[in-house]
């Protein structure tokens, strides 16, 4: 497969005519944790996807919406709709970003953590009261498991019938599934990957490895795609915070699809299947008991890297990314002096929602 050079990846991307909206502030930071790498013996870089803006609480998902909502205002969406928990991090940054091409964002949020009527209303959901945002809450009971297809199945209804009365009343609706994950942006963070690169570079190094905590899967593909580009040795590997099986949502097959589509959207020939496959390194060992809830290793990788380096990760997702990371470290996975860079993904929001999603956080 014939390669390309990172800084050939813009002009690819304007000949591409892809639509884009600009919504954050890139190139996001790029730095190394001096204390954390000194006491591990690696050398420990931070991608800041967490600082891309365009509020306080960026996140990875402004990538994604930049091409997302792009797409969306060339087909003249004036509504989006979409879904996540009652603390998504993705509504969140999906209704900021709505706010600024005014575009009008409703979300659908049910009750991951089995926590009832809501009476407080903290974390991203207070962000989503003080954007205004119209809240749409669904309820669950004990028997309904949150990933099931029944489940499922309440919500998608309850979207698509909010669909139809908008439609009904000339709107032109957009439905967004959980995580922003879709086919419109699934290249955005090949722009990430491209910035770790001549960020890496400008500092005199090539990474070993990236590691991005994963979820819906919809910055994986942008990753992994520039990496298969550009013909980078840096390895991606991948700390899941949802379980993950084959037939899943985002198993395997799903990403490599979701690979070659970027490919695709950027008229470049995509790698065979197998070559695609062969870069997906998982490691399912961090979810802890489930979805967010954390744990004790989570809980301690948060509190580590903020009294060494001064940097919050989030209780959902990077608190359990890095406590992969750290178990890599330990384990020799990730050897001695090599270097590594931990996408920080954002996240940090939910530090400051209710105690079953913190846990031990508050205490000393
Ligand atoms: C959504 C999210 C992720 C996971 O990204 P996916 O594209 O869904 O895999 C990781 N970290 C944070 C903070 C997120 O909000």
């Amino acid at each position: 497969m014939k390669t390309i050079k990172v800084n050939e990846i813009d002009r690819i991307f304007e000949e591409s005519g892809i639509p884009h909206v600009h919504l954050g502030f890139y190139p996001t930071p790029f730095h190394k944790l001096n204390r954390l790498s000194r006491k591990y013996g690696v050398n420990i870089y931070f991608k800041r996807e967490d600082l891309s803006g365009p509020s306080n609480f960026g996140g990875n998902k402004i990538r994604k919406c930049e091409y997302l909502l792009g797409d969306a205002l060339k087909n003249g969406v004036d509504y989006v709709l979409t879904e996540g928990g009652y603390q998504s991090n993705s509504a969140m940054e999906l209704a900021a970003s709505c706010r600024i091409v005014g575009i009008t964002p409703e979300l659908f949020l049910y009750d991951v953590l089995l926590q009832g009527d809501v009476t407080e209303y903290r974390g991203n959901l207070m962000l989503d009261q003080i954007m205004g945002v119209k809240v749409h809450y669904i309820p669950r009971s004990a028997d309904e498991p949150n990933d099931g297809i029944e489940f499922h199945g309440k919500i998608h209804k309850a979207m698509h019938d909010r669909k139809a009365e908008l439609e009904a009343q000339g709107h032109k609706v957009l439905i967004v599934p959980a995580g922003c994950a879709c086919e419109a942006d699934f290249v955005s963070h090949v722009h990430n990957f491209k910035e770790i690169m001549l960020q890496s570079e400008r500092l005199g190094f090539i990474p070993d490895y990236i590691y991005n905590t994963t979820g819906t899967g919809g910055t994986l593909p942008g990753l992994m795609a520039g990496k298969l580009m550009t013909g980078a040795a840096t390895k991606i590997r991948r700390i899941s915070i949802q379980t993950y099986n084959p037939g899943d949502m985002v198993d395997y097959d799903v990403i490599v699809n979701r690979v070659k589509h970027v490919f695709n959207e950027l008229k470049l020939e995509a790698p065979a299947d197998d070559v695609i496959k062969a870069e997906l390194d998982v490691d399912q060992g961090w979810i802890g008991p489930d979805y967010g809830i954390p744990y004790e290793e989570s809980t301690a990788a948060i509190k580590e890297v903020a009294s060494c380096d001064g940097i919050f990760l989030d209780p959902v997702y990077t608190g359990k990314g890095f406590a992969g990371v750290l178990s890599h470290i330990h384990s020799g996975k990730i050897p001695q002096g090599s270097n590594v860079v931990f996408v920080h993904t954002g996240g940090t929001g939910a530090l400051f929602a209710e105690r079953k999603m913190v846990g031990a956080l508050q205490m000393q």
